[in-house]
Formats: C-alpha cells, structure tokens, sequence
C-alpha cells in the first residue's frame, strides 16, 4: 500500500528530471487509456493525476514522490487524433530520450485500454521499447466496461500479438480504477521491482 504520494515536480526537459537518487516506475499509453484513474488509484490520492491532458497542452514528464522511496512518473499520452507533427516529434525527442537515458529507471508500465483490439500504435511503441531494451510491463485498463468474457477475449489477442513480436508473453495485470481491481497486483510487482 502506498502511504504518501506527492507531486515533486514537472519538466519537458529529461536532463532537468530529479536527482535520480531513487528508483523510478513510469506510466504511459495512449491518450485516454485510463491512466490518471490507474495512478489514482494506486496511490490512493484522488486527483494526483490530472485526468487527460489536452492536445495543444504542453506535454509533461510529471515526478511524484511515493513513500519517500521511489518516484512514480506520470509520461504525456501518445496517439491524439489531432497533433501537429512538430507536437509528435517533439514528444518523441523527449520521450526516447528519457526511456533510454534514465538511469534509475526500473519499469515503463504500458497501459493498453482493454475495451480495444490490438492498436497499431500500442504495438509499435512496445516493440520500439523492446528494441531500445526499455523494460516494461502491459497493464490492461478499464476491465470493467464489458464482459469478462469480452476483456479476456481482447487481453488474449493482444497478447497473441505480443507473442508474434517477441516470441514470448510480456508480465501483464488486468485492471480497474472503477472497481479498483488489479491494484494489489501491480503494487506487489512494482515493490519486486524497487526492490531489485
Ligand atoms: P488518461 O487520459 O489516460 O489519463 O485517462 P483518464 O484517467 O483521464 O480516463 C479517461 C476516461 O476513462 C475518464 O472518463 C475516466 O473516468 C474513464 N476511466 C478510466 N479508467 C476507468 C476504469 O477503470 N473504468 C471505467 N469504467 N472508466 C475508466
């Protein structure tokens, strides 16, 4: 359980990023996949996220500080409809280059919406982090909005899709910042994780 999560500080620029003086989980995924409501409700604290960040808005690499121990970031959502290229490309400068030079960087938690089919966009970022040796885990969002059945239908295919690129199946946790299901799940990896 997490006991204190405070907001520490917001950047553009990776290289002005805190001390990496502790370990460090990110969280990412296409505009909209739930991920304020996920770190919401990981930490406990209600509008520690701001719910989506609108297209236009300056994209923030957002640090909070989580028990004194280790620092969660919050990563600008990719995938919005109506960015220009000069948005796009610089969200990919600074992205790519925080995934690949943080040092104190122990997950990128990929948050994959679990109402979709396999997005193309999802895939190519995952497989952009398998190239760069980014190590990341799948964290299926909004598992409530449909059927079990149809959650476990879609979590399947884009796991099927995972296994063509990779050759094998990535760590992954299905969950709820509705129902605040896979929450114990993804805090005893993220404690393995630190722990390392
Ligand atoms: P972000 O843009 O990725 O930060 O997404 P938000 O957390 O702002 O969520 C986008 C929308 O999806 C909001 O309307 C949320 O209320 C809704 N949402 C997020 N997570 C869940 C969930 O687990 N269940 C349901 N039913 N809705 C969710």
């Amino acid at each position: 359980m997490i006991r204190n999560a405070q907001f520490v500080v917001s950047n553009t620029d990776p290289k002005k990023c805190p001390k990496p003086d502790r370990a460090e989980i990110a969280f990412i995924g296409r505009s909209n996949v739930g991920k304020s409501s996920l770190i919401n409700m990981l930490t406990g604290v209600k509008e520690l996220a701001k719910t989506s960040q609108k297209p236009g808005k300056t994209q923030l690499i957002n640090h909070f500080m989580i028990d004194d121990r280790w620092y969660l970031v919050d990563l600008p959502g990719y995938g919005f409809a109506k960015v220009s290229k000069d948005t796009k490309d610089k969200w990919e400068k600074m992205i790519s280059s925080y995934l690949t030079g943080r040092d104190n960087l122990c997950g990128v938690f990929v948050l994959i919406d679990s109402r979709l089919e396999p997005q193309k966009i999802d895939l190519e970022f995952l497989n952009w982090c398998g190239e760069e040796g980014v190590p990341f885990v799948v964290v299926f969002t909004k598992a409530d909005k449909q059927s079990k059945t149809q959650t476990d239908k879609n979590v399947k295919a884009f796991l099927n899709k995972m296994e063509d690129i990779f050759g094998d199946i990535p760590d992954y946790f299905v969950t709820s910042a509705e129902k605040g299901s896979g929450k114990d799940e993804v805090l005893q990896f993220v404690d393995e994780l630190i722990s390392e």
